[in-house]
């Protein structure tokens, strides 16, 4: 039974030590063109820190081009790291062989954005169910029928659908094939990399509420890429913000929405829209566009836009600081220079 995978992950003691553990992430594009032209980067991930716990939901949020999803795409490796280090399982992603990652790849699935895009649209849902199985040997060829009805099943589906193709389903239904190919391998760990903002509101919850699901039976560990700020406060357990390539606040869900540190998290969570006509809440409307990639802005480099920029943080790039515990952010406004806050340039 595939529902038996609970009971079956313990291999590896995860009591001490995080599941995934990322060290000092750096993932950099030359964008340079032309010999003599002067050489361009943008550093799409920049030097980030942070790990995952077993049975966690993390989550990296932050506008398009923060570089949330290239983080995830290169811990699974499907994008080269410039430096740093990413552990799972103890095991160094980065120096492994290209064999044993491919291996490694079934315990470490991703969900995309468009179902419809990551489905071959001329293969049947038996076709693409079975290829992961056939692809990483996984059961007996005579067992495999069984597992892929069972895991439809499982998805809110059913054996009926087996031979359709992904045309023939809605949007909400393609993201259920699309979740059903990642859990019959029955990884441990997923990255889910902005699963419901392709779908309309109403179905959005019946998936965030079937990954939850799968979660307790399937003792999933994810990581939750999104720029919706209500999905992540409803379904993660802990959130960095990234800014430019860069992590500005790291803490526990419920800790960063009742206490959000950085201008920019606040900013963030002010716009998320309000439940009750009745909730009364101000919304911090920053100023501009996220800054080119290729040029950003020296010091702080959310300097640019903040309503509480100084003098300092023009020039000094601030470091991710603790402010309580478990909760960092990186922001002058906690750093102790006293002078400096006192000569705050408030812009707005
Ligand atoms: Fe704003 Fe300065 Fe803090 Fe950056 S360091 S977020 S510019 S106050």
């Amino acid at each position: 039974m595939l529902a038996t995978r609970v009971q079956s992950a313990g291999e590896y003691s995860l009591t001490e030590k995080p599941l995934l553990e990322v060290k000092n992430l750096k993932k950099y594009y030359d964008i340079s063109q032309g010999l003599f032209k002067p050489k361009l980067v943008v550093k799409a991930v920049d030097d980030i820190s942070f790990s995952i716990n077993k049975g966690e939901t993390f989550a990296l949020v932050g506008e398009s081009g923060c570089g949330k999803s290239t983080t995830g795409r290169t811990i699974l490796r499907l994008t080269g790291a410039t430096s740093g280090e990413i552990r799972y399982k103890g095991q160094d992603l980065l120096s492994l062989q290209t064999e044993k990652m491919r291996s490694l790849r079934k315990e470490m699935q991703m969900v995309f954005q468009d179902p419809y895009a990551s489905l071959n649209p001329k293969m049947t849902i038996k076709q693409i169910l079975m290829e992961p199985l056939r692809v990483h040997k996984k059961f007996h060829p005579d067992e495999r029928l069984e597992k892929i009805i069972e895991i439809l099943e499982i998805v809110g589906l059913s054996k009926t659908h087996l031979d359709r193709h992904p045309n023939e389903f809605s949007g909400g239904q393609r993201q259920r094939i699309g979740i059903a190919r990642t859990v019959i391998l029955n990884p441990d760990f997923i990255i889910a990399d902005e699963p419901v903002s392709a779908l309309d509101v109403s179905v959005q919850s019946q998936v965030i509420n079937l990954m939850l699901e799968l979660q307790k039976d399937f003792g999933l560990t994810y990581l939750f890429i999104s720029h919706d700020l209500s999905v992540v406060k409803h379904m993660t357990d802990r959130v960095a913000v990234m800014y430019l390539g860069k992590i500005v606040e790291l803490a526990d869900t419920e800790e960063l929405f009742s206490n959000p540190k950085h201008p920019y998290t606040q900013a963030l969570i002010s716009a998320i829209p309000i439940s009750h006509p009745r909730e009364a809440k101000e919304r911090i409307v920053l100023k501009g566009d996220v800054p080119n990639p290729a040029n950003p802005p020296s010091g702080c480099t959310f300097h640019t836009r903040c309503p509480f920029v100084m003098e300092m943080c023009k020039s000094i790039e601030p470091s991710l600081t603790e402010i309580v515990t478990g909760h960092t952010a990186s922001c002058h406004l906690y750093t102790n220079n006293k002078e400096e806050k006192t000569n705050a340039i408030i812009y707005s």
